[in-house]
């Protein structure tokens, strides 16, 4: 594409059109602190391979990443452990939402892919084994600010506490497994540290920077290429739930979504980038972000598909 040039534009325009649309979803409210936040928010940042940056509206306000952290989570634990990872979690999408608790029953605790919480519990309870939390969770912050190269990157733990005051179905989630013998940990200290893990605050640069290591080119690289392409994998069929299809249909571009109204997708070889509207749709991804990503890949012809 030849959108060097017009990318601050094509941002821009996105912003002023697609930012400001009335109709911005509904924020999550089953965590108390996500249900403060003011939903007429939009921002956006693009990360090139070569190491040019774009940005436009609210680009600088950090957010909760929530699910997004699953990305960094699942690459720490497959580095810690490799692939037998995948004895503990499968690599399918669901086909349900992110907090299901139905399918764990029909296959035995043993969670779908590593993107629903499920299966994101047992990531966290990977590279959680062997360390206290406050190690595991010091690994997973200079993970995710060596990717962004940026030091000012912190878990937010006013939104830690208030999801473990609520977070009960993850709770159910985490026991279930135990039962199975799918948890190493005490529910408790698995739990802990996952809400932590979600509660890492981001601004969309921050974001899009710390995509950089699945992109290639300047980003670091912090995962093998085969590692890299894999986990992409993962973000293009279960990033977005059972709205993944939905989104690759859409955008046609690997993106993971999380509660807080992030979006992270990545243009293989060409671009990181950051999406954040907090009003969600009824899949619980960001609506107006869907909405600007689509227009971005369309606006820019990238997709993985020719
Ligand atoms: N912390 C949230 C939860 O576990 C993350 C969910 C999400 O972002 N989709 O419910």
């Amino acid at each position: 594409m030849d959108a060097i040039t017009p990318m601050q534009s094509i941002l821009d325009d996105i912003n002023a059109t697609i930012g400001q649309s009335p109709d911005r979803g509904k924020v999550a409210d089953y965590i108390p602190e996500l249900a403060k936040i003011d939903p007429n928010q939009f921002g956006m940042a693009v990360c090139l391979a070569d190491g040019r940056e774009f940005h436009t509206g609210d680009a600088d306000t950090p957010f909760s990443i929530q699910s997004i952290t699953k990305v960094f989570a699942v690459a720490l634990a497959l580095g810690k452990v490799g692939e037998s990872l995948w004895s503990r979690v499968g690599r399918e999408p669901s086909g349900t939402s992110f907090d299901s608790i139905t399918l764990l029953e029909r296959e035995q605790g043993r969670p779908r892919n590593p993107f629903i919480n499920a299966g994101a519990i047992v990531t966290t309870d990977t590279y959680l084994d062997g360390s206290t939390p406050r190690e595991a969770l010091g690994g997973l912050l200079r993970f995710i600010r060596d990717a962004a190269d940026d030091a000012d990157i912190h878990i937010d733990e006013t939104v830690a506490q208030s999801e473990t005051r609520t977070g009960h179905r993850n709770f159910a989630l985490a026991h279930y497994m135990r039962s199975h013998g799918n948890l190493l940990h005490a529910p408790e200290l698995t739990m802990g540290t996952y809400f932590h893990q979600c509660a890492v605050a981001m601004s969309c640069r921050q974001l899009a920077r710390s995509g950089r290591f699945l992109v290639g080119g300047v980003g670091p690289r912090l995962v093998t290429k085969t590692r890299a392409r894999r986990i992409q994998a993962l973000m293009m069929t279960c990033g977005h739930y059972d709205g993944s299809g939905d989104f690759a249909f859409r955008v046609g571009l690997p993106g993971k979504s999380g509660v807080g109204g992030g979006i992270l997708v990545i243009v293989p070889g060409q671009a990181s980038i950051a999406v954040w509207s907090p009003g969600l749709n009824a899949y619980g991804n960001s609506k107006l972000g869907t909405e600007a990503m689509e227009a971005l890949a369309h606006q820019t012809d990238w997709s993985v598909f020719s």
